[in-house]
């Protein structure tokens, strides 16, 4: 399995709670390194863009009034397989399905504010890294 780059956002849920170094701690003790990471305040246009494949979804209206209720950290993650690994250490979407130790377990409020976004395949990690990352902003 070749090195991967995967999109994670740590979700305002726990910005707000002061979590980044705690989420950032569980990603690093799975061995995803991180190689580029910044705090932004979503507009409500780039988060209906991020989550445009959800948009017919009853919770889109209240996914997007989340995702920019609060700051969220934005980050590209690198691994071998580093996409299924972040999937992996971030648990299942609800976090009352989620394993214990993942970020989702330790850390989710619920199903909707639940801590953490990880890419779920190559070409959506490509795709989600470039709405927010310039390549020189990326350094492995
Ligand atoms: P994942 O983030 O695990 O890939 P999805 O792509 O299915 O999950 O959903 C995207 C995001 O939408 C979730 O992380 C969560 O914040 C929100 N969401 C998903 N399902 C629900 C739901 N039933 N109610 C409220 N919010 C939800
Ligand atoms: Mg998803």
């Amino acid at each position: 399995m070749a090195i991967q780059r995967t999109f994670s956002i740590i979700k305002p849920d726990a910005t707000e709670r002061n979590l980044t170094g705690a989420v950032n701690a569980v990603i690093e003790k799975a061995g995803l390194r991180i190689v580029a990471q910044k705090r932004i305040l979503m507009t409500r246009a780039q988060a209906e863009t991020f989550y445009a494949v959800h948009k017919e979804r009853p919770f889109f209206g209240e996914l997007v009034d989340f995702m920019i209720s609060a700051p969220v950290v934005v980050q590209v993650l690198e691994a071998e397989n580093a996409i299924q690994l972040y999937r992996d250490t971030m648990g299942a979407t609800n976090p009352a399905n989620a394993a214990d130790g993942t970020i989702r377990k330790l850390f989710a409020k619920s199903v909707g504010e639940n801590s953490a976004h990880g890419s779920d395949s190559v070409e959506n990690a490509a795709i989600e890294i470039a709405q927010f990352f310039s390549g020189n902003e990326i350094v492995g």
